[in-house]
Formats: C-alpha cells, structure tokens, sequence
C-alpha cells in the first residue's frame, strides 16, 4: 500500500526524495532513504511521519548515485523509526525495502535467529534483507543469491536492494507493482507508474515472479522461477513537470477538476472502442462489475444502468467478497474490474480468477500502464487525470461516466435502444460538466452551513432510493474516510426496518432526491425523521417540504445524476474535514492504492 522510489543518477538522493513526495499519498506514517556514499557504504535516514521529516534530516548531505527509499503503512510492526523501512543486513552490505506482507516471515525469523541473525525491527520485511545477507556468500552471482531470497519469500512483495558491493539496484516483484523508468539523464524504479512520469518517458512494467538488476546502462529481468530472461516490455507515458499539483491541497483541486476531467473522459468514451461488438455483446449472458470502496460504488450504478437498459443478468459485486461468495463466472461471462489506480489487490486477484474460469475481463481504471491494463483483455481509461487524495473524487465521477456510456452502447449494439435515443444522452451530456462547474461555483455558503451542522452531529445517515441510494452509500463513505464522523447510509425504503431508532435530536440525515418520481416519497420520509426530533438535509434539483434544509443541484438529463449528486457530497466531506482539523489529502489509517489483500 506504501510506495517504494529508487534512482540511479547524478542526484539519486535529491530524485528519490522527490519520488517519495509524489508517492506520500500511498501510505504515510513513516519513511526513510538509503544511499551509497562515495566510499560504498550504505547510510540509512528513518523518520516517522512525513516524507518532509526525511528531508530535513538528510539537509547537507552530499550527492550520490545510488539511493532507495520508502513511505511506510504498517502491517507487521508498529509504527516507530526502528520498524521504517530501509533495513540494512546485519553485515552492512544489503539496505532494502518491501511493499506488500510476507507470510512465512515468522518462521524464516526464527530460522534466521538460530543461525545468529539479530533483528533491529519488528517487521515482517527485514527478514528478506536478512535472508539475503546469509544467502549471499552461497553463491558467486548476487543475482542467483537474490533469486534463491526470493523463492523463500511466501506472500506478497516489490522489494528493492541496493548492494554496497556492486553498482546495480535488485528488484524483486511478486503479487505487488514495481516499476522502471529509462531516461538519459538517469534510471528510476517505483511501485507507482505515475511517479516515473516526472522522471522520464519510458516506463518498464516488471513481470510478476520477476527479478529485475537496474544499474546505470538499463535493466534485465529474470525469471524468479527458472532465472531465465523475460524481455521488459516498456511503454511510453506522457510526461509531467514537478509543480504545485503534486502537493497540497488535493482533495478541493481534484473536485474542482471534475468538469474538465468528465469532458476529457466522455471525449475519450465517445470515439474509442469500449463495448464488445454486436457478436460478443449476444454471447454475454451475465456481468459482474466488481471493485472495491468507491469503485464499488460507481460498479451498483453501473449495474443499475446495465439492468435498465441491456436485457442481461448483471450484479455489482465487492471484489473483496468475490472468493466467499460462490460467484461463477464462464465463457459467457463478462467482468468489468473498477479501480482507479489498477492496483487495487482484491480487485486484481478477482479479475484474475474470473479470467482463469474463462471470463472476458474488461478493465475501468484512470492509471495508464498499471497492472489491471495487464490482466484485461480491454482497457477503459478513465481520464481524469493523476488523482492523489486519497479520497476519490473526480476518478469516482468518471468512473460512473465510464459505466453509464458503456450501458447505452452495449445496449445500442444489442439493439435494445434506438442509436437516436443514445444520441439523445450523449447531447445531453453537454449540460453536465457546465452543472457541475455552478455546484461548485455557487454552492459555498449552502455547503458550508450543512458542514457546520454536519461537523457537529453525533451521527449522520445518508439516505436515497434507486441510484440515489448508491450516492448516498460514496457521500457516507467520503464524509467518514476524511471527517471521522461517524457515519451511515441506508435505502430510504429500509429506514422504518430499523434505524428509525436511532433518529433524535443531534442525529442529521442527508437525503439524495433527484429521482422525481420518488419525490413524494421522500416527503414522507423526511417527516417521520424530523418529527423524531432528527434534522434532515436534501440534495435534489427539485422543491423540497419546509421542514427540511436543502442543497439545490441545477436539472440535468436524469441518467446524469449520480454524477452530479455526488459533488455536493464530496464538497460537504473536505469541508467537515477541514472544520475537524484533519487532513482531507491523508486520512489516518488509509492508503491511496490498496495493493495489499
Ligand atoms: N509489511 C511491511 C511493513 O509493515 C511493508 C508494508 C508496506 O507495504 O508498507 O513494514
């Protein structure tokens, strides 16, 4: 879930700082570098907290070629200095660093501690650097002593070695992602295809069971298995200057993004290939949209799009519940896997088991070249652009875009809807954006006095019916990843069977309206929740009872909604945030790309 940086270069230090800045979104509580000095010797710099905290500490050091560094978010270990990443071996040579949980760690401990090893830390990952260290004088070749580490290590990992003794960096990868970008002025490595983009242009998507040496001349990989060599397959990626949009304020820049980054992606939607051809589209008797958190959000109104319109068995699923549910999937099965960052790990094994039942996997993700686009069979990119809060926002808006224009397409390829009526939503697409810009440009005073009475609620429940119930699910998810307040959401329909109990006073419960039919509805239910003494809030285009406070969304073509709705949601979570004194970009506890089951 933590981010691993590397370089090879004039400044590597001063570049993996910069990476590791770039990566802090992943993971956060504590960091740290390893460089080669002149004389060989490997110096390690830990902090907990911030990247900023490792900056400081390495102020005045000199320039080196070599440095590797890390972002941490614990799994084995608390969080203190001892447990940061780099680990050194014990002899000094090795300095590495792991993303991911290795889970035979407990016994390779042991059997390191009998020999005599002494460990520093409490982690799962200095075993690796430790087992490295005993393998090393086994055999003539660093790279055999590495592969043979390597076979030993059970479980997930994207480690990386910086050896004292040559002037190489070692990569390892197996279940978690790692990167290489080549460029002139230097080689790089990173868990994040998107870091790479600042540093050069071609990036090298590293096999999984692979092993990989970087050194100043570029990069082979090897099978961990045989030890034979794979050939690196390289893309191009655009790339990007280092300048303010890599820090800050993220979460309101990115929501603010949302018009041009639904424009770009229904401009993408709109002249490429995403639905299967009219053959396929017959054979396919059942979909599963299956992603996790808010991309499992954007799945139910995907399904609800695809049920409405495309005459075929389709269900949302939680990728994370995928191997408990006895789900099947065949040839005549299609799975479209959500993940912003196409690293999702739940998601990704899912997709991979489904392939492995003989689906046709389809891939929604934002992230060029990330691992998702590897196990589908079609891609669907998102383009909204590098999103770094760790709460999704403008991803999440597309994502929902991606899934609605593919359920009209599929469902015009089938023949089931008339190409004008898709014509019909497609032009009424344009009002979109322009909706989304005035929430944005007009709602402050509105959002700032319900997140006034937000922050100060012990409890609050999002409700809706139909797709308004899926926006109020991400409204509840945003308002409780970023504020902490606790919070809910429920099927209006499903109050009366249950949390009606919990509404009194001090209670507020957020309402999503925009389905005018169910309007009446919602009427009633807004007076047997404040008639219990409860506070009711509702976001909808239409008028709303007295009793009840409102946040006014402007009209637009109803298929449209859940993308709409949800921006007063997200503008409401940073704002309650920032009330709270949390940080909206790093919520405690979470990481940007869950690359960890
Ligand atoms: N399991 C390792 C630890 O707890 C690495 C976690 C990560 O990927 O950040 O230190």
């Amino acid at each position: 879930m933590c981010g691993i940086f590397g370089a090879i270069c004039e400044d590597a230090l001063s570049d993996t700082l910069k990476g590791l800045k770039l990566l802090e979104y992943r993971g956060y509580d504590s960091a740290g570098v390893a460089i080669k000095t002149q004389h060989n010797q490997l110096q390690l710099t830990k902090r907990v907290g911030r990247v900023s905290n490792v900056i400081a500490a390495t102020q005045g050091l000199p320039k080196v070629q070599f440095a590797v560094g890390h972002t941490r978010w614990a799994t084995h270990g608390e969080v203190c200095e001892r447990n940061a990443h780099p680990f050194l071996s014990q002899d000094g040579r090795f300095a590495l660093v792991h993303n991911g949980i290795l889970d035979n760690y407990i016994q390779l401990r042991e059997q390191l501690t009998q020999k005599g090893v002494h460990f520093v830390s409490d982690t799962d990952s200095e075993v690796a650097v430790q087992l490295l260290m005993t393998k090393a004088p086994l055999y003539d070749d660093i790279k055999d002593a590495l592969t043979d580490t390597a076979r030993m290590l059970h479980g997930s990992f994207a480690i990386a070695v910086l050896d004292s003794n040559t002037d190489s960096l070692y990569l390892l990868r197996r279940g978690s992602p790692l990167y290489i970008g080549i460029s002139n002025s230097g080689n790089y490595l990173s868990s994040d295809v998107n870091t790479l983009r600042y540093f050069c242009s071609r990036v090298g998507v590293l096999e999984e069971n692979a092993f990989c040496e970087l050194n100043s001349k570029g990069a082979t990989q090897y099978s961990i298995d045989d030890g034979r060599v794979l050939p690196i397959h390289y893309i191009n990626v655009k790339t990007k200057q280092l300048d303010k949009d890599s820090q800050g304020d993220a979460m309101l820049s990115e929501i603010a993004e949302i018009p041009h980054a639904l424009q770009k992606t229904f401009d993408y939607l709109t002249t490429t290939a995403i639905c299967p051809d009219k053959s396929m589209a017959n054979n396919i008797r059942r979909i599963y949209l299956i992603g996790c958190g808010t991309a499992y959000h954007s799945c139910l109104i995907g399904a609800q799009y695809i049920r409405r319109f495309c005459n075929v068995t389709v269900e949302a699923v939680l990728a994370s519940e995928w191997w408990y549910s006895y789900y099947k999937a065949d040839s005549n099965t299609l799975v479209v896997a959500v993940t912003q960052s196409g690293e999702t790990a739940d998601t990704l094994n899912a997709a991979r088991e489904c392939k492995r039942q003989g689906a046709t996997v389809y891939a929604v993700t934002n992230v060029e070249g990330s691992t998702v686009t590897f196990v589908a069979d079609k891609v669907i990119l998102t383009q909204a652009d590098n999103e770094r809060a760790v709460a999704s926002t403008k991803a999440y808006a597309c994502q929902v875009l991606a899934l609605t224009i593919f359920a009209l397409q599929f469902a015009e390829t089938k023949g089931l809807i008339a190409s004008e009526q898709v014509a019909d939503y497609k032009a009424d697409f344009y009002a979109l954006p322009r909706a989304v810009g005035s929430v944005l440009a007009e709602g402050d005073k509105d959002i700032d006095r319900v997140a006034n009475k937000l922050s100060q609620s012990k409890a609050v429940y999002f409700i809706g019916r139909g797709t308004d119930y899926f926006t109020a699910r991400e409204g509840s998810l945003k308002l409780k990843e970023v504020s902490y307040i606790h919070s809910e959401a429920y099927a209006s329909g499903e109050l009366k069977h249950g949390t009606l109990a919990m509404m009194e006073k001090g209670v507020t419960v957020v309402g999503i309206a925009c389905d005018s039919e169910v309007m009446s509805r919602h009427k009633a239910t807004v007076s047997e929740i404040t008639s219990r003494g409860a506070d009711v809030i509702t976001v909808t285009p239409y008028c709303t009872p007295n009793e009840c406070d409102t946040l006014v969304i402007p009209i637009v073509n109803a298929i449209y909604y859940p993308i709409l709705s949800v921006v007063p949601l997200q503008l409401l979570a940073y704002k309650c945030a920032v009330l709270r004194g949390c940080d909206a970009d790093k919520p405690r506890n979470l990481a940007k790309s869950v690359t960890v089951e």
